[in-house]
């Protein structure tokens, strides 16, 4: 008797990642504006990325982020 096997596709959740050039970000903060959940720019003048991995529902916002970088900074990792 053969099993019934479903064959479920291979679908990779692959996240998608933030990742900044500190070496350009100036520190201005337009991302945090944008995605706070993402970007804090603490007292001490430096960006931290509180959130590397981008969650689906957020994908939009952070791409904003990026778009409205004016160092151009902020890249997205697939
Ligand atoms: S918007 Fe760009 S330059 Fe400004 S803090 Fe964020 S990464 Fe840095």
């Amino acid at each position: 008797m053969m099993a019934n096997v479903t064959s479920v596709p291979t679908q990779e959740t692959v996240m998608a990642k933030i990742a900044v050039n500190f070496d350009l970000c100036e520190s201005n903060a337009v991302c945090m504006q944008v995605a706070p959940k993402y970007f804090e720019v603490r007292d001490d003048d430096f960006l931290y990325i509180l959130q590397e991995e981008i969650d689906e529902a957020d994908a939009a916002t952070v791409q904003e982020a990026v778009d409205r970088c004016p160092k151009q900074a902020i890249s997205i990792e697939p």
